[in-house]
């Protein structure tokens, strides 16, 4: 590809970002005859997996699970190593698909969509990279992904830090090191919890500024046995059928047991300390009983056992209430642990807890609370990312009029999508686990394979029927987006601050963006939609052809 900046290259569909979206998307629609191209900011494919390399980042889903089933071949000869495996390994997998299916030749690297703009006159979409280039496509498509976009707080005086400081979402590839280091880590999220054991032996000291206690549970990772390996891949099919009509998009939904309020304290107390030994993935606990997302009540049975664990774990007790969440669990992220709790009893940790004696500024020194300067050589930012509609926003994308997505999202009342796949106003752009689809709560690469299928089937469909535009109606989404409302405001999740609803980024209107139907009743709709040709969505013929 040229990068002549007068001229302007032609193509079926662009695709955002390189990771397990864009590469499964660019696959698809290569095979199906479309010219696509990827343009990824990162100078090596991989998305997530290819910037998240802080110390200790691992999956915390499934190795096994957490992978593509499109192609038996691959998925047979893919041998993963732990049952949670590390970003290496997981980064290795994407650069082995990405060699395998010979998707490269379509992927530009180092190049960041900067601006997207559909042309209602001839019904194609105007986008620009930050290297200049300008192309023309049938279709845009998203999958910059949900949790790409750093969030960075906005504290006074982060340029005046003599230290270095690092985000965990855009960590270096040179090793940082940590030796000798008066280190400071900020957030105790999915990514805080595995990066503060990690580096707490080679530090000299560090601090954890604390502002949401958080419930983890132990991973219990181990290598796993080729045996058990042999058997998933043995039943490939069965595997794939049960993860795609899977409640999370797992292939082992648990059978959870109705009501944590009908069994026994000693009942309840007995199934907790399995999965507390068993060690699983983290929402593995949310599963063991149905009402602990709907039901005060029951949510604090579990709760309550594992604040049990935390004051077991923590020697000193004051420290241990300092760590002590008081959410109802599982309305954050589910988080699974190798040795936090442990970690607070090392002589070379301390916790300081941000929510009671705020962050006021970053030193030239460190970081200064409203209770005192604490001195560092290294700032960590664990602080998350602007989930969901953050990767979105950081490209202009205007709509019909001129429209941007911004603003008919963030300054109309709600964010609206129709299966959280397209949004009207929009023609021929489609989202890769966008709003209002199960995304970020569900086993990601299930979701992933089920919008990618679903998009170029349609993308085919339009080919085979001489249409040319493919527009969400706003009807349809706006009775999407009530139900999904809905699904969400029948649970807890809606009654605590997580980046579920935005609460992490200051100013950000809050609002429960991911749909929580299940990964199996919403592959159906969408396919029941398909199956009615669309239904919901404006498919026509512009008079100019595309
Ligand atoms: P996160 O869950 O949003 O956690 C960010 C942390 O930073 C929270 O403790 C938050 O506190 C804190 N924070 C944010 N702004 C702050 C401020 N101004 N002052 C003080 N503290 C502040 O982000 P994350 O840990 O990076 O995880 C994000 C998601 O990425 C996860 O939930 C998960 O879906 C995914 N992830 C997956 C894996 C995996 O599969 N292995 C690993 C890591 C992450 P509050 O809680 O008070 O907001």
């Amino acid at each position: 590809m040229t990068n002549k900046k007068d001229k302007i290259i032609k193509l079926d569909a662009v695709v955002v970002g390189a990771g397990f979206s864009g590469l499964y998307m660019l696959y698809r629609l290569r095979e199906a005859g479309f010219s696509t191209r990827v343009f990824e900011a990162a100078d090596g494919v991989g998305g997530v997996w290819h910037k998240n390399r802080y110390p200790g980042a691992r999956c915390d889903n499934e190795s096994i699970d957490y992978n593509f089933t499109f192609s038996e071949e691959l998925f047979k000869e893919w041998n993963w190593s732990h049952k949670f495996s590390e970003q290496s390994e997981i980064l290795d997998y994407l650069n082995y698909v990405a060699d395998k299916f010979d998707l490269r030749r379509d992927i530009q690297l180092n190049t960041r969509i900067t601006a997207a703009h559909y042309d209602e006159e001839i019904n194609r979409w105007n986008i620009q990279t930050d290297e200049g280039s300008t192309l023309s496509a049938k279709y845009f498509i998203s999958g910059a992904g949900c949790l790409s976009a750093a969030n960075i707080p906005k504290f006074k005086g982060l340029d005046s830090f003599d230290g270095e400081w690092y985000h965990t979402g855009n960590w270096p590839k040179e090793k940082v090191n940590f030796k000798g280091k008066r280190v400071g880590v900020i957030g105790t999220g999915s990514t805080g919890v595995q990066l503060i054991p990690a580096i707490a032996e080679e530090v000299d000291h560090l601090t954890v500024f604390q502002r949401t206690p958080q419930y983890s549970v132990p991973a219990r990772n181990h290598p796993y046995d080729p045996e058990y390996l042999k058997q998933v891949k043995d039943n490939f099919s069965e595997f794939k059928r049960k993860r795609r009509y899977s409640f999370g998009g797992f292939p082992n939904d648990v059978e959870a047991r109705p009501s944590a309020l009908k069994d026994t304290p000693e009942e309840r107390e007995k199934l907790y300390e399995a999965a507390w030994q068993k060690g699983a993935v983290s929402s593995f606990f949310l599963e063991t009983y149905e009402d602990l997302t709907v039901n005060e009540e029951a949510n604090e049975t579990l709760a309550a056992f594992i604040r049990k664990k935390i004051r077991e774990i923590v020697k000193d007790p004051e420290l241990a209430e300092k760590l002590m969440p008081t959410y109802y669990y599982g309305t954050k992220r589910p988080i699974q642990d190798t040795n936090y709790y442990e970690t607070y009893n090392r002589e070379n940790v301390s916790l300081v807890d941000v929510k009671a004696k705020p962050i006021v500024e970053i030193t030239p020194k460190g970081i200064r609370t409203t209770d005192g300067e604490y001195e560092l050589d290294i700032i960590v930012f664990a602080t998350g990312y602007d989930a969901m509609t953050g990767s979105l926003f950081k490209i202009d994308i205007r709509g019909k009029d001129g429209i941007t997505l911004k603003e008919k999202w963030e300054d109309g009342e709600q964010v609206k999508t129709y299966l959280g796949i397209a949004t009207s106003g929009f023609p021929n752009m489609f989202m890769i686990t966008g709003p209002e689809s199960p995304s970020v709560l569900s086993n990601v690469p299930t979701s992933i394979e089920q919008h990618v299928e679903w998009i170029s089937d349609c993308i085919e469909y339009l080919r085979e029927n001489e249409m040319n535009i493919f527009e969400a109606k706003e009807e349809a989404e706006e009775e999407w987006s009530k139900h999904c409302r809905e699904v969400a405001e029948a649970t807890l999740f809606t009654k605590t601050d997580s980046w579920y609803l935005g609460a992490n980024v200051a100013g950000k209107p809050r609002r429960f963006l991911i749909y929580l139907g299940g990964v199996g009743p919403y592959r159906e709709k969408c396919s029941e939609v398909a199956a009615k040709g669309y239904e919901g969505f404006s498919l026509r013929s512009s008079l100019k052809k595309a």
